[in-house]
């Protein structure tokens, strides 16, 4: 039954795109994923319409939500850190995601033109690197691994700064952000909880290990101060752009897309999806400047009714780095810009190494088979079957290394009853098997992860 759904949505999407209506058409494939973890989409909504500027001129900007306008400039300071091989190797590597198309940028044999949308400046030059010219070295606040001084017999990730994030908020948002599971009166899940109590024991796991480990949400209230009602204005705005011509307000008694198609249900999503992983970078990236941030999740499959939710058979994981951009998301120029910034900070040369040196552990730890993305807005990338690259707000936005992780299917229900039990340590009864705890399993697996790659990548 959900494929069927799927597939239908997918021909609606297909023949909106081609009607040159990507708003709706990105509507539509968040209809179409709604309820999945890791599953949300790349681009969260649709651009507002477009503004107007008062000059004689008109200025159109394609900007993705509560996105301000990008300094476009700002590219010019990546010239000749880069060869043209380096460029073209890291988009067909990790930022390609394998569409025929006429990108925004053009592509010559010394440097990279990236069109801003500015009529004042309609493009901006990234020159390369020669390959017989050492790299130009650019200030950044994150380290590698090999920039940390050596270890001089100290513990392993000493020196070390690590920010964690507990994906989602949970609390009392769990059920707006659609993230509460319940399989019984009087019993449930909430992922926003199930993080931060991840986040939590990782913390002080890896401050034993000598790192200094920051959380990014450290209660299950939101960061941005924003709240939904806020947003009204302008998920009204989407809604008619993407041609809901007389939007519902409310979702009360509503289900599936024609709750999607609510103001209410779309500045919800403004707020926990859009402006609350805004507020987050602010916080990481002005505040904490961290050498690597670990977003951590838990996936579900579809679970159908949020009231009358089914278990899934299967159970899996997976961890991403950023990249794998489609060619609507790089139609906004603040996505656009973003990218090139993570590429020419070679940021993908970074989160690979921890991906796949994590990703491998917490599959060792977890003992679960590699989640395979079946949709366009995720690849393989590397040599870690369990490593994709994708387009995620948070993995976009943070200017830093960041490895997102996805283990565990909540509903797959030997995990749901394990994560009942919250954290523990040992092993104790859980649906008539001794079993561990999920939360320990992961938090293991990220530590040894961690571990093998700092003591193979640092100076001694
Ligand atoms: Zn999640």
């Amino acid at each position: 039954m959900i494929a069927a759904r799927i597939k239908s949505m997918m021909h609606a999407m297909q023949f909106l795109v081609k009607r040159r209506r990507p708003a709706a058409a990105i509507l539509v494939m968040e209809a179409m994923m709604y309820g999945m973890c890791a599953a949300q989409p790349a681009a969260p909504v649709p651009a507002p319409p477009p503004r107007v500027t008062p000059a004689s001129r008109v200025v159109q900007h394609k900007l993705s939500p509560l996105a301000n306008q990008p300094v476009w400039r700002k590219l010019e300071s990546f010239r000749k850190v880069l060869t043209a091989q380096e460029f073209e190797a890291a988009m067909r590597d990790f930022y390609a995601d394998g569409s025929a198309f006429t990108p925004p940028w053009q592509l010559g044999p010394d440097s990279v033109s990236v069109n801003t949308g500015d009529p004042d400046m309609p493009t901006v030059r990234i020159d390369f690197r020669p390959p017989n010219e050492p790299p130009v070295k650019r200030e950044r606040s994150w380290r590698l691994a090999s920039e940390l001084p050596p270890l001089a017999g100290r513990p392993p990730l000493s020196d070390a700064h690590i920010a964690i994030d507990p994906g989602h908020i949970g609390g009392a948002f769990a059920k707006m952000e659609e993230r509460f599971l319940s399989f019984r009166q009087g019993e449930s899940i909430q992922e926003g909880d199930l993080t931060l109590v991840t986040a939590q024991v990782l913390k002080a796991r890896l401050e034993a290990l000598g790192a200094v480990a920051s959380l990014v949400r450290n209660t299950n209230e939101p960061v941005t101060s924003s709240r939904p009602p806020e947003f009204n204005n302008l998920a009204l705005a989407i809604l008619k752009d993407a041609g809901v011509a007389a939007p519902a307000t409310g979702y009360d008694g509503l289900s599936g897309d024609a709750k999607v198609l609510t103001v209410q249900w779309q500045s919800e999503k403004l707020f926990y999806r859009v402006s609350e992983i805004r507020e987050r970078a602010k916080k990481v990236n002005q505040q904490l400047k961290p050498d690597l941030v670990l977003c951590l999740h838990y996936n579900a499959e579809a679970w159908g009714d949020a009231t009358q939710p089914q278990f899934s058979p299967v159970n899996h994981m997976h961890v991403m780095v950023n990249g794998c951009y489609a060619p609507l998301e790089l139609e906004e120029e603040d996505v656009r810009f973003e990218m090139f910034s993570r590429l020419f900070s070679r940021l993908h040369e970074a989160e690979l190494p921890l991906a796949e040196s994590i990703g491998e552990a917490v599959a060792r730890t977890t003992g679960l088979p590699p989640y395979v993305y079946t949709t366009r807005n995720a690849r393989r990338t590397g040599a870690s079957s369990y490593v994709y690259a994708r387009n995620l707000l948070a993995n976009r936005l943070y200017e830093c290394p960041v490895v997102y992780l996805e283990p565990y299917v909540m509903n797959h229900e030997d995990t749901y009853r394990r994560l009942l039990l919250g954290h523990y340590v040992g092993r104790t009864l859980v649906n008539g098997k001794l079993q561990s705890s999920a939360i320990e399993d992961y938090v293991n697996g990220i530590v040894d992860g961690l571990v093998r790659h700092y003591q193979t990548k640092r100076p001694g």
